[in-house]
């Protein structure tokens, strides 16, 4: 499921990144936590960097802070998982249309990046995740995650998608006992989104 609003938060500062963060470590404990989250709204410039409205920021955020605590309390698990796949959204890719080259496997249903443009996120993810021996699937959505672990035993996944649709596939992955990491988008709208590289790579 998408978001009902569009968001780029590519001209957020990086104190916003590191503020997530700090907030995801106390998650649970701060008793005033949709403060913090408006604080860190105000403090980061996000309705200036954004144009998002403050409830939409505050769901936004509170979805990066989920996450964060996801990847938190998965990562022991995760780093232990030794067959792992990058499950990468098709909307990321340079082009949606006749000019990507990536080949489509119906059965999965997934692309398989053919590479056919440098400057693409997901041909850099890619190679990224390739080289540390990683599957790479791109998918159309979340509902493929379930045929993708079906047809493949795999203990670690790391999945890119807008909050809400990762989301979801955290709680499918949860579901099958698989050990989960997530790197949000950080511009949605299903078309030419982007997730941070340097996150990912990090996360690999
Ligand atoms: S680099 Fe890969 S994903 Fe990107 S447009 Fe080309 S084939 Fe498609
Ligand atoms: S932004 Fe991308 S990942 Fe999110 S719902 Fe749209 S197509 Fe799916």
């Amino acid at each position: 499921m998408p978001y009902q609003f569009t968001f780029d938060l590519s001209k957020a500062p990086h104190l916003f990144f590191a503020e997530i963060a700090r907030v995801s470590y106390q998650k649970g404990m701060h008793k005033t936590l949709l403060n913090t989250l408006q604080d860190i709204i105000k403090n980061c410039r996000i309705q200036e960097a954004t144009g998002l409205n403050i409830a939409d920021a505050v769901v936004l955020l509170q979805d990066f802070i989920d996450l964060q605590a996801v990847n938190l309390m998965e990562r022991r698990k995760f780093m232990k998982a030794e067959k792992r796949a990058l499950l990468l959204p098709h909307c990321s890719r340079k082009y949606m249309d006749n000019r990507c080259q990536a080949q489509f496997d119906a059965s999965l249903p997934s692309y398989t990046c053919a590479h056919c443009s440098e400057d693409c996120l997901v041909n850099k993810a890619d190679h990224l995740a390739k080289k540390k021996g990683y599957d790479v699937y791109v998918v159309p959505g979340g509902s493929c995650i379930s045929k993708i672990l079906k047809s493949n035993q795999y203990e670690g996944v790391v999945g890119v998608a807008c909050g809400e649709e990762v989301k979801l596939g955290v709680d499918t992955l949860s579901n099958m006992n698989v050990a989960v990491q997530t790197v949000p988008l950080i511009k949605n709208g299903c078309a030419n989104t982007a997730f941070n590289i340097e996150t990912l790579a990090n996360t690999l």
